[in-house]
């Protein structure tokens, strides 16, 4: 049945956010704009590589994934300051994992030990 959501999720979202499959769905904090499409992968916020023209320093073609996430979050009335809250370290072990399921059983919202907001 995992396979399924996962098949499902990789298509859907595959195609209408560009998702890379983290396993830890982010995409309601960044305005809709996944931030494992940054080259860096970063998820709270941008290097400080940004180039004057709003583009990325590892691929200057493409525009700052988390200028995007700025702009588009300024425009979410319900998660909007959501922007603002700082994120947990990945669990890299949950790549390639449906993050609907993940969110579901609750291991998406676990965190590192150690990990405090
Ligand atoms: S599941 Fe992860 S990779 Fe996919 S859209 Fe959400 S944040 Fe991006």
């Amino acid at each position: 049945m995992e396979r399924l959501f996962v098949r499902v999720e990789r298509l859907s979202k595959g195609l209408i956010f560009d998702c890379r499959m983290c396993g830890q769905c982010i995409l309601h904090s960044t305005g809709m704009t996944c931030p494992m499409t940054c080259p860096k992968n970063l998820r709270n916020g941008p290097c400080g590589g940004v180039r004057p023209d709003g583009h990325c320093e590892v691929v200057p073609a493409m525009p700052c994934v988390w200028m995007q996430a700025w702009e588009r979050s300024k425009q979410m009335s319900m998660y909007g300051k959501a922007i603002l809250q700082v994120q947990p370290p990945l669990n890299r072990s949950l790549q390639g994992t449906s993050a609907w399921v993940n969110d579901l059983n609750g291991v998406a919202q676990k965190t590192p030990a150690g990990w405090e907001q």
